[in-house]
């Protein structure tokens, strides 16, 4: 228990003005993400390492020498400068020969773009029905909103046309006439087995949330089955907010001789989330506090972690039994009913989704201001193991490109406890606690953030993508 007092924030810590932690300001957290204020590791892999400059950095998008068409989607979408992750890694992704990237940078830091704008740039359009780029992620609802990104961005190409390797996405059987691809590798392992995915002609592989890609069991060898279909010489980029020692390994080896932007350890935490911690009584008892939360407060949009579908759906009735509108979304569920379940969460329809894991990367909703872990993310044989990666990437769903959130862990016994306080020590993160015997107080912090956020909405860049979906 020691380790964990000693992350916590001093009780009265969350009074202060930025709640995360007094010393790290949240409100310059926008331009952070402009400026380059913090260092990215930089690696450069093969034949990169002795060209002029790779690294000379870009102030605005039309700078970097993107197609007009290009340039015209990212301001249609209000992208008026590139994030730091974007500054750096497009000089080195768009380069020529083609050189492979391994890319990281905190969650919702504008990593989609990076490899979207990328994809945009090599393609051909006047070939529309010929693959030649292909994105790959861990879920259907990730891969669904890459999409949506590729059609927004690239909404002045002409001739772009993107197709959904997704279960249900494609008409069965038929070709996949599109010039650029993003699915899932299992589903995209069928169509290229089956001859209906043309893979001779890609020239990009692209593995969101890659450590994860690659890491996790079935995902990982399907990865390394579509790999080894295309053609040997692709441009291969792998991106994520985490990279794992363990994984890098593996990421080397599925992209040789790429080139690297890493973060330290400690640089993982998105500043404008405000990590919590609420004690809970007993295991049976964290039911009572979550609802005892949704009663007190009216919060945007939310999301809660469990474990398992069957957790999802038991809080899913019991709160719908009490009175509160909250919806559940897990792989249990067929795929049109996951993209209405989702559709309805990015639209504001409902404001507080119970999901597992399967919704812990990627995905992006900015309206997104707290996120429970009802349970502690775990990993390992029988749960042994603290998840510190899942942990970041289920808070990150909050605090979207410097937006401001706060997330709520939820522990109850000392394996909870110890589990969260590995987590905290793993990434040098401060905990604020919140107790559940002094609701104003909680209320009072929690409150303090969100209002923080409302505060800034007027100088926060707004992302149109969003507010399209939203209206
Ligand atoms: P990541 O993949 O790094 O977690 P995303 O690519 O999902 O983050 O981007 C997070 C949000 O930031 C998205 O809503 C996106 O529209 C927005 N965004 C990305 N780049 C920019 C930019 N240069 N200017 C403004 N908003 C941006
Ligand atoms: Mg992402």
């Amino acid at each position: 228990m020691a380790d964990l007092a000693s992350r916590i924030s001093k009780p009265d810590a969350a009074t202060a003005d930025t709640p995360a932690a007094a010393d790290k300001p949240i409100q310059d957290d926008t331009s952070d993400l402009i400026k380059n204020t913090y260092e990215v590791e930089v690696k450069l892999g093969g034949a990169q390492g002795d060209s002029d400059n790779p690294l000379s950095t870009v102030s605005s998008f039309e700078e970097l020498g993107l197609k007009k068409s290009i340039v015209e989607g990212l301001l249609a979408l209000n992208f008026k400068k590139p994030s730091k992750i974007q500054e750096r890694a497009l000089p080195l992704l768009l380069a020529d020969p083609p050189c492979s990237m391994i890319a990281q940078s905190q969650s919702g830091t504008g990593k989609t773009a990076a490899f979207v704008v990328t994809a945009l740039s090599r393609v051909d359009f006047s070939r529309t029905t010929t693959p030649q780029a292909l994105a790959l992620a861990p879920s259907r609802e990730l891969a669904r909103q890459i999409e949506t990104v590729i059609n927004q961005i690239g909404q002045f190409c002409e001739g772009l046309k993107v197709a959904a390797a997704i279960p249900g996405g494609l008409e069965r059987g038929a070709a996949v006439e599109a010039n650029v691809v993003v699915g899932t590798p299992g589903t995209v392992m069928d169509l290229i087995r089956r001859g209906q995915l043309d893979v001779s002609q890609l020239k990009m592989l692209v593995l969101d949330e890659a450590d994860n890609m690659l890491d996790q069991q079935g995902l990982g060898e399907q990865c390394v089955r579509v790999r080894g279909k295309l053609p040997r010489d692709i441009q291969i980029l792998l991106f994520s907010a985490t990279f794992p020692e363990k994984v890098m390994h593996y990421a080397e080896k599925f992209a040789p001789n790429a080139n690297q932007l890493r973060l330290r350890q400690v640089e993982l935490t998105v500043r404008g989330i405000s990590q919590m911690y609420m004690d809970c009584p007993s295991e049976n008892e964290k039911y009572d506090v979550l609802c005892k939360l949704y009663g007190l407060m009216t919060i945007g949009s939310s999301v809660i972690f469990v474990k398992t579908r069957e957790s999802a759906n038991e809080i899913h009735r019991r709160m719908e039994a009490d009175g509160h509108k909250v919806s559940a979304l897990h792989g249990a569920f067929d795929g049109q009913q996951r993209d209405a379940l989702l559709d309805d969460f990015r639209n504001g329809k409902s404001k507080v989704l119970i999901t597992t894991n399967v919704m812990a990367r990627g995905i992006d909703v900015s309206s997104v201001s707290m996120v429970i872990n009802y349970d502690i993310p775990m990993k390992g044989i029988r749960d042994s193991e603290p998840d510190a990666e899942t942990y970041l990437h289920r808070i990150g769903r909050t605090g979207r490109f410097g937006r401001v959130g706060v997330s709520i862990s939820f522990v109850y016994d000392r394996k909870s406890f110890t589990a969260l306080s590995d987590i905290a020590n793993h990434f040098g993160i401060d905990l604020i606690q919140l107790s559940p015997d002094d609701w104003t107080e909680t209320e009072d912090k929690i409150h303090r953030v969100i209002k923080s956020q409302r505060a800034q909405a007027d100088y926060k860049p707004v992302s149109i993508a969003d507010d399209k979906e939203s209206s």
